[in-house]
Formats: structure tokens, sequence, C-alpha cells
């Protein structure tokens, strides 16, 4: 069967030195302006040889437009990658952003000949916490991570401030992402892990044996990464309160709640936004991102610094004695926050949720059609993602064979053994930007998975089939990684 994604991953490309002849050229320049080019750098400062290869332009475009084909990006094709929501990116944001207006302006440039940026990050910080549901946002952490150590480094500036000290706990429930802990753990905080119950959600009676006047608070992710939407919120968000804690929201999974329901009108007090998964910037391969954090009223004086303003009618930027310091230079990551702001007012206001409606509908019919193929551990409803797991697959055919055998399908592998509390966990995400068509035809390629373990499970066992490259030694890979072709091998 052939798939839309699907290409001739086979072919293989040497690298570029390889085919390089001597003599060979792209282009030369002319010889009068050349002439005393040798005399601008001094003789022993002058390479006598830089082996290069020498190829003809022809050969180098094509080289490198082959190596192109071999990644896989959401211009190719769908990629369902759990918790990581990547959604389409329009192509007009990026023409946007590329204005030089833009890309020219000088980081130091004094605020009066930089209004028309710092009014958009000014709107960008208000329609951040309106959305959020918060009193103000920091645009300054560069990443979703960044913006949890910000946001913990916002609950301990707090309890500082108030002469708390003996707060050094903070509780995680299982399901959490490793950011998490790591995030507390960077903060000087300790971590408590709370047993998710049944439904696979923070069960209250385990919260109340867990919260002591040792507790800064909870670090909540909603909804989880199981896509469960933890409704007890209300209930957790004024336990925690009433024992004196604050409640963080990981809002990596605001693709749920866009425009339809606010973090901080269910009582959380500091949440961080990922820019590039939610409000749509290519991401992947370890950036760029942005991760602003929105914060309750009694948290606005710890955000870091800087922070804009508007100041007798001037933009400008402003410190807060009692901020948490700063987090990075400057101020953001300009580019990830210009494109979510285009995004923002794309929809504008009374179209934002319909991007968490379509999301939570199209992982509830990718749920609803592969139910019967892939075995759910939780039954809990679940919202814009949906985990699976391998633990009926037969053949012992694992979750890593599952996603070998999508690559030879053509499409990019959903997120595996993630989150750690479903064993062989398969976590699917499609977003909104999906078609019904498009869901149809991966829905089709993960029953023709399951009906082949069943029927020739070879195909599945030594997927991927259609690669260069099948299956590597993952333990020689990463203890003796080849990363630089050694020439005459
Ligand atoms: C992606 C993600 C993070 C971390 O965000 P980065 O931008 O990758 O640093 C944190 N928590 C959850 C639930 C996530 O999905």
């Amino acid at each position: 069967m052939s798939y839309p994604g699907m290409k001739d991953l086979k072919l293989k490309e040497s690298v570029i030195f390889e085919r390089s002849r001597e003599g060979r050229r792209g282009y030369s320049l002319p010889e009068e302006d050349l002439k005393g080019a040798e005399n601008i750098l001094p003789a022993e400062l002058r390479r006598t040889d830089l082996d290069l290869p020498e190829l003809s332009e022809v050969d180098v475009v094509r080289h490198y437009t082959r190596l192109s084909t071999y990644n896989y990006s959401l211009d190719h094709g769908f990629y369902p990658l759990g918790s990581c929501t990547m959604k389409y990116n329009p192509k007009i944001n990026e023409k946007l952003v590329r204005n030089p207006q833009f890309t020219e302006l000088h980081p130091e440039t004094p605020a009066p000949y930089a209004q028309g940026t710092l009014k958009i990050m000014f709107e960008m910080q208000r329609m951040l916490a309106e959305i959020g549901g918060f009193a103000a946002c920091t645009l300054n952490p560069s990443a979703g991570a960044h913006g949890e150590y910000t946001g913990i480094g916002i609950i301990r500036s707090y309890f500082d401030k108030i002469g708390d000290k003996k707060r050094k706990k903070i509780i995680i429930p299982d399901s959490a992402h490793g950011t998490n802990p790591a995030s507390c753990a960077l903060n000087g905080f300790e971590v408590v892990v709370l047993q998710s119950d049944e439904h696979g959600k923070v069960n209250l009676e385990t919260l109340k044996s867990l919260l002591t006047d040792e507790v800064a608070g909870i670090m909540l992710t909603n909804p989880n990464t199981l896509g469960v939407f933890e409704s007890d919120i209300l209930a957790i968000t004024k336990m925690v309160h009433d024992a004196g804690g604050l409640v963080y929201g990981d809002g990596a999974n605001m693709n749920a709640l866009l425009g339809v329901a606010r973090p901080g009108d269910m009582g959380i007090d500091v949440l961080h936004y990922n820019l590039h998964k939610t409000f749509s910037t290519p991401h992947g391969g370890g950036g760029p991102g942005a991760g602003p954090v929105g914060v309750c009223e009694k948290l606005v004086e710890f955000l870091p610094n800087p922070f804009v303003v508007l100041k007798d009618g001037l933009y400008t930027f402003n410190d807060s004695d009692n901020s948490m310091g700063r987090v990075r230079s400057f101020y953001g990551n300009m580019g990830v926050t210009l494109k979510a702001f285009i995004y923002i007012l794309e929809y504008g206001k009374e179209h934002l949720g319909e991007t968490a409606k379509n999301a939570v509908l199209n992982a509830n019919y990718i749920k609803a059609c592969l139910r019967d193929y892939y075995h759910l551990k939780y039954k809990s409803d679940t919202l814009h993602e949906v985990v699976f797991d391998d633990s009926e697959m037969p053949n012992h055919i694992t979750t890593m064979d599952i996603a070998k055998a999508l690559i030879d399908r053509g499409y990019h592998p959903p997120t595996v053994y993630f989150p750690l509390i479903v064993h062989g966990a398969l976590m699917i995400e499609p977003t909104e930007s999906e078609s019904k068509e498009t869901l149809d035809e991966f829905i089709e390629a993960m029953i023709d998975i399951a009906e082949t373990a069943k029927t020739n499970p070879e195909n599945i066992l030594n997927a991927p089939l259609n690669t260069a490259v099948s299956r590597p030694d993952e333990t020689l890979a990463a203890r003796k990684p080849v990363l630089k072709w050694q020439r005459g091998e």
C-alpha cells in the first residue's frame, strides 16, 4: 500500500567531499577584480590550502536539494508528536516577521526609536495575560522549560519576601513532563511526587496527605499529559491555597483550552505558555521557542526584569525592585513572539476558541477510530491528545516497532514511551490544523500496522524497510557516536 508521505528514503547520498573533482568550478571571479587581493592580508596569515570540495553549481544545488528531502517536517506531512503541538505554521507569518523593520532593529535602540516593536511587546504581554486570565505576563523566557524555571523562581521570590523559609517542597504528579522536576531542583526545591489515580488524575485525598507547611506549591499540567482534564481543578487550587501554597500551571497543553477556558480563572497563580506550540511557530530540533509567564496580581512584582510599560504615551522598559532578577539578555525571543502575536490577531478574539475545539475534536476522532486496535490504559475522557499503549500487541510487537512501521508508511511517529505512567505509551496529538482526510489516511496506516502485526509480524519487527538506515545500534550510537565524516573511510 502507498501512503501520501511515502518517498524513496533508500536513496544514498555520498558526502559532498566524495563528489569533489579537482578543478571543477561553480563560479569564478573576473581576474581584474582579484588584482591586489593577495595584499589585503599579510602573507603569514594567508591560507595556502582550504581543502574545500570542488564542484559545479548544478552538483551543489542537487546535492543539497536531495539532502533537504531527507528531513521530515510539517511541510512534508502529518506530524502527530504528542505534547509537542506540531500544528501548521502559516507562511504569511514567516513573511511578515522577516520585515527588516523588525529584523534590523538593534536591541540597544533607545525606546523612542523602537516604539512599534515595543508596542507589539506591550500588547502581547496584555493579550497573553487576557488569554490566560492573569494580571500580567512577561515575554522574557526563551522556551517552556525556561518559563518553568522563571515561574518557579517567582514562587521562590514570593516566599523569600514574605519570610516563609520552611517551604522547600513542590508537589508534582507522576504524569508530568521531565522538565517540571528539573525546574524545581534548579530553584532549590525538593520534589514530592504525587501518584495519579486510576483515572490518570490528581486524587484529592492523596493531595491532602502531601500538603504540609513545608510545601511551597504544586506544579500541574492541565489537561495533563494523558490529555485528561483535571476536573477537580477548583478544589485542587483551593486546597493548595488554604495550605499556604501557590499553584504553578504548566501551560504546554494550552492548545486544549485556548480561547475556551482560562487557567487564571481556575486558581492557577503562575503559568508558562509555549508560544512555539500553542501559537504556531516552527519548532523542533531544539528551537527557537518562547515561554512567556503569566502571573496573578500578588506575583506581578516578582516578574523578571525588564518589563514593557506605557508611560506618558511612550512605550519603554521598566525594572521592578522585587523582581526575581534577569533570566536572559534583552527581552524575549522577538521573532517567535511576533509570529505568535500575528497568529492571535489572525484569529481574533471571536475565533481563537475554534483552535482548541477542533484540536479536541480531531484527537477524539483518532481515539474513536483506533480504540478497537490499540489499548487505552486510561479510559477517561480526553481533550487534545490520546495515549495508547502496546500492551495488547501480538507477536511481541512493541511501541518502538509501531513507531518504526509508521516511518515506512510515510509518517513522523507520535511521542513514544511518554508519559512514564503508561508503559509503552504512544502519545498522539493531531492538532486542529489537519483535515479529516489527513486523519483518515493516518488512521488507515495505524490500522494497517495493527493488522500486519498479526498476519506478517516480520514486516513490523524489521521496520523501517524503506529507509537508507533501518535500525542503528542505539547503545553504540549513544556510546560511540560517529558525528563526522572521515576522509578515506
Ligand atoms: C514541551 C513541554 C514542556 C517544555 O517546553 P520546551 O519549550 O520544550 O522547553 C514542558 N511541559 C510539557 C507538558 C511539554 O509538553
